[in-house]
């Protein structure tokens, strides 16, 4: 029978990784006799829900099988061999969905949809267990049963690729040992069939995790060939094993359009049009702020430090420009990951006339008593209006690969011009 083993909260922010976890139990269950189908997915969840690890990564896998039974004790094992059960806030569940119940894999497709872009609790989560009798491992408060169903739902119409390449077991923790150069060719000679692999304009290797899990990198792109070709350039420790993974990153999946809702709710994300209402102002700390008038309000928003030259684009906002910003909303503020300039505002200012013979500006002769130039003498009745040059351009723009979220696409994926200096 085909059933698909979906897992979720195994790691903790000391160390391990689901998708590690989720490899080594692939090994072992081809070794048991199981035949693993395709691909394993690397489902990103709502990356604003409070107790995630770093990433909202959830996995899931299709295998040919026997026995389910064997399958749950094999899972079970290594779980409690490598998950960080340690941890308060780590809460493994595993599932085991039988592939071939078509009403069962159309309430999870619709579940993932609300765990990838809302706020789901575990009770939901046991609900939709108890009700379909789904084989499943719960560990302590088993919040990673949200993930492990969500990620067996989810539908991948688009997708991206994620190479991922794992440490030796004795280096977890170490520092990681790397040619910084050879990760710069490697995204010269494939992007963008492979992105977000370094940050040009940040002079920083984004691929290369700093956390203690077992992730030595991870290369993603759109093509497996370029992302093979890409990692048969990068020149680093020894690598332990690696795995391919599809993926939901870099497809905006999480973005909530605004005619989807009559309100705006924390931790979710949204794109939303507006109207500059408010102009950029820093605080301390480099983070910028703005507001737009939008159908839900006023709304602030937000282009924090760790965006970087994006903040360039943002400071030039003047009131009357009209926007749309894609981003969480959190703290009542719209976190930018991207923004598109629709409409960028005529501003005028009122200046005193100039002298039509030295071209000097006149000067008031007081208030309703019209200009003069003192040189010339020459009048004029009124002040003329001047048109203030604006220097930005309508279109989109993005916060650089260094700052970008999983979720988040970026433009060159759209086939628009990104933050990438060579394109
Ligand atoms: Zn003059």
């Amino acid at each position: 029978m085909r059933v698909w083993v979906g897992m979720d909260d195994t790691d903790s922010r000391k160390g391990m990784c689901t998708t590690y976890l989720a490899k080594v139990l692939m090994e072992r269950l081809e070794e048991s006799g199981c035949r693993v189908i395709g691909l394993p997915r690397l489902i990103r969840l709502n990356p604003n829900v409070p107790f995630k690890t770093r990433g909202n990564g959830a996995v899931s896998f299709l295998i040919e099988c026997e026995d389910v039974g064997e399958v749950v004790d094999v899972a079970n094992e290594t779980v409690l061999e490598m998950a960080e059960l340690d941890d308060e806030n780590t809460d493994p569940g595993v599932v085991f969905v039988n592939a071939e119940n078509d009403e069962l894999m159309n309430v999870l497709y619709k579940f993932s949809e609300r765990v990838i872009r809302d706020i789901v609790s575990v009770d939901e989560a046991l609900f939709i267990v108890g009700k379909y009798l789904i084989p499943h491992l719960k560990y302590k408060r088993g919040r990673g049963l949200i993930g492990a169903l969500a990620s067996v739902g989810a539908e991948c119409s688009e997708y991206t690729l994620e190479l991922l390449a794992y440490r030796k077991p004795e280096r977890f923790g170490t520092k990681r040992v790397y040619d910084r150069d050879s990760f710069f060719l490697a995204d010269l000679l494939t992007y963008p069939q492979t992105f977000d692999t370094v940050d040009w304009g940040n002079d920083v290797v984004v691929c290369v995790p700093n956390s203690p899990d077992p992730v030595l990198f991870g290369i993603r792109g759109d093509s497996l060939e370029a992302v093979f070709r890409a990692f048969e350039v990068v020149r680093c420790e020894e690598i332990d094993r690696y795995q391919i993974f599809m993926t939901n990153q870099a497809t905006d999946m999480h973005l909530i359009r605004e005619d989807e809702v009559f309100q705006l709710f924390e931790g979710r994300s949204y794109v939303l049009g507006g109207t500059v209402i408010e102009e950029p102002f820093e605080i301390e700390g480099g983070h910028v702020f703005f507001t737009i008038e939008t159908r839900f309000g006023d709304v602030r928003c937000a282009a924090f430090e760790p965006t970087k030259q994006f903040r360039n684009v943002i400071r030039k906002l003047r009131k009357g420009d009209r926007v749309t910003v894609y981003g969480a909303y959190k703290d009542e503020t719209i976190n930018l990951e991207k923004i598109s300039i629709d409409e960028v505002a005529r501003i005028f200012v009122e200046v005193n006339p100039a002298c039509p013979v030295c071209g000097r500006r006149m000067e008031s002769e007081g208030k309703g008593k019209g200009f003069r130039c003192r040189k010339c003498k020459t009048r004029a009745k009124e002040k003329v209006r001047l048109e203030v040059e604006r220097d930005l351009e309508p279109g989109m723009y993005e916060v650089p690969p260094c700052a970008r979220r999983h979720l988040s696409k970026p433009l060159i994926r759209e086939g628009r011009e990104g933050s990438h200096p060579f394109r």
